[in-house]
């Protein structure tokens, strides 16, 4: 088996056989897809076959049997189907040439062009220069559906997402230029304040504390479209909604936050919310970790962290930390087993955090179990499987009997967005990482948890990255270059205990970027102010400053300084 890698969860092959099942397996494989119809030849293993070793091996196997001359666009649209966007893909044929043009084809019916398609083919080593002209007319078919659709609404400036980011930009443009004709689209009635997740797991908060009607923060004088992206069309400057119509803009912002990719992990959805597995991840669940926090009188307590990136990478802990306090303050710590299983290799990305959070992972006697990544869980029976690497590079599995498993969902770009032109190799919106301009397209900005940009994926980062966004845009309505310039910034405060937090505020490459300074607050130990902070300020400072455009501490002259932008 050849296989080729086309992007971060995609792989080709030619004709693969039983055996090879077990690698695609070991590889992180989740679906395979055959694209060669049975009895091609003698040696070729029957598609039952292959089906029933994939199914043992617990891998969707799905059949899209092509002849390559003859590749309609039902064949792309069922191939498109059967890529489960999130999930690692492999396609094979006899000679992988069928999985690589259809590949390319989903592509070009995803409004990707084609020379962007071609060369990122090359770069793997595939050649796909002659699939233009040999399926001119099937690529007519799949791109003249969008053609077709209604125009539903015309707009200068449009945000798709209508959560953090969105807000938070299209305030922060309308308070620099007032009467700025904006369009969110933004499926959701509700906004939720995701940093306070944690603390409803925690029992400091109550469900209700974290959500708003959208229409409610949603600033004046923007035009809310109540429907879903599906695609992106940014050569004629349109994107496809869910109610097959379209919208048109001048100039897009695309900020859709990243997808829980719970199907990653075997049996977690099937268990979630019961058998005492939860995850304040999901704001449905939360409340569900507090009601086991304080059942727990003894047992086994795991939090689990998946692979990087994810979404304010310290929550995880702080499960862990709200957990702990409480059951030393109810003193049956001693009875309680504590595993914090992450499949990353250190406590935390900075170091400079890591000597006070040791402390209190020494304080609750917790267990840090490092290269250990969630793949199975066994509600019935509370067992956590793992994937571990062990000293000599070998992979193994261990099991773990659970009392209470908090799970980190592994995360990635949403399917619409992994699925587009506007995607980068992993999927996520490909923008510059100083000025969040797309790398491509000149008129698309990308901000908050699904761009590709290497920062500490929170609120925070928002915080800087929508007024970076504003003034860009804004520049480039008056033909100007960009202005301001994103220094990576994002903060996440470790609630270590009731009443402490260690509030990790750092920039781009793990640079220490405090608000305040040290003699006021030290980040790097456990202050009281920071709790304060969390707990009271910063819902107030994301409402009523950054949804308003009031942006205090990020002026141009700010952003500048800490980029050394000179234009
Ligand atoms: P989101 O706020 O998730 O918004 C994305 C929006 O896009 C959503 O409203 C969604 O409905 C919409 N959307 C999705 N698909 C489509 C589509 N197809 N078409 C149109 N719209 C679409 N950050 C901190 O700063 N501090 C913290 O302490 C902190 N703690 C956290 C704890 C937890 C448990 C979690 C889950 C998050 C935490 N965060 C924290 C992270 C923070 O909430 C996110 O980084 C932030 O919300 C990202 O903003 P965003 O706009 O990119 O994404």
């Amino acid at each position: 088996m050849q296989t080729i890698k086309l992007d971060q969860d995609f792989s080709i092959s030619d004709q693969i056989t039983v055996a090879d099942i077990q690698t695609l397996k070991e590889a992180g494989i989740k679906v395979l897809i055959s694209n060669r119809p049975d009895g091609e030849a003698n040696d070729q293993p029957t598609n039952a076959e292959l089906a029933a070793a994939a199914r043992d091996a617990g891998l969707t196997y799905q059949e899209v049997p092509v002849v390559l001359d003859t590749i309609n666009a039902a064949n792309v649209r069922d191939f498109a189907k059967a890529c489960k966007a999130g999930l690692k893909t492999h396609a094979f044929c006899r000679s992988g040439a069928r999985s690589s043009n259809l590949y390319g084809l989903k592509k070009l019916m995803q409004g990707e062009p084609a020379d962007v398609v071609i060369a990122g083919a090359a770069t793997a080593g595939v050649n796909l220069t002659t699939m233009p002209a040999k399926f001119a007319s099937v690529i007519k078919e799949l791109t003249e559906s969008f053609t077709s659709l209604p125009l539903q609404h015309n707009c200068s400036i449009l945000i798709v997402g209508g959560g953090a980011g969105g807000i938070a930009v299209a305030a922060s443009l309308l308070k620099r230029r007032p009467g700025l004709d904006i369009a969110i689209v933004e499926p959701s009635d509700e906004h939720h304040y995701q940093p306070g997740y944690t603390m409803i797991g925690g029992g400091i908060f109550k469900s209700t504390d974290v959500v708003k009607p959208e229409a409610q923060v949603i600033p004046k004088g923007v035009t809310w479209i109540k429907a879903s992206v599906t695609h992106f069309l940014p050569e004629s400057n349109q994107v496809v909604l869910d109610d097959d119509t379209k919208v048109s803009y001048e100039r897009l912002v695309v900020c859709p936050g990243l997808k829980l990719n719970w199907d990653a992990v075997s049996g977690l959805r099937e268990s979630i919310g019961k058998y005492g597995v939860t995850s304040n991840y999901d704001p449905r669940y939360a409340p569900y970790t507090w009601e086991l926090v304080q059942s727990l009188k003894s047992g086994t307590a795991i939090f689990t962290q998946p692979p990087m990136p994810i979404k304010c990478a310290g929550a995880p802990q702080k499960a862990l930390y709200l957990s702990a306090d409480y059951w030393l303050k109810q003193a049956c710590l001693d009875s309680i087993d504590i595993h914090f299983c992450n499949a990353g290799p250190v406590l935390f990305g900075v170091k400079d955090y890591v000597p006070a959070l040791m402390q209190y992972i020494e304080r609750y006697k917790a267990k840090l179990d490092f290269g250990h990544n969630l793949i199975k869980v066994d509600g019935p029976n509370q067992t956590a499987t793992f994937a571990t690497t062990d000293a000599n590079g070998q992979s193994k599995q261990r099991e773990i009997k659970f009392d209470m498993l908090h799970v980190c969902p592994p995360q990635c770009a949403p399917d619409f967005i992994r699925n587009s032109p506007l995607a980068d190799f992993g999927g996520w919106v490909s923008v510059d990482p100083k000025t969040l301009q797309h790398t491509r397209y000149s008129n698309i900005w990308g901000l908050g948890d699904g761009t590709n940009t290497p920062n500490a994926k929170t609120a925070a980062a928002v915080r800087k990255q929508a007024p970076t966004v504003a003034m860009n845009l804004l520049a480039d309505i008056d033909n100007k270059n960009a202005v301001a310039s994103y220094n990576g910034y994002g903060a996440c405060p470790l609630t270590v205990e009731r009443g402490k937090v260690v509030l990790a505020e750092f920039a781009y490459g793990g640079k220490l970027d405090p608000s305040l300074p040290n003699w006021i607050l030290d980040g790097r130990g456990p202050t009281s102010l920071a709790w304060i902070l969390k707990k009271t300020l910063m819902p107030s400072l994301y409402y009523d400053f950054m949804f308003k455009g009031h942006e205090p501490l990020v002026t141009l002259e700010k952003l500048k300084q800490e980029t050394a932008i000179n234009n």
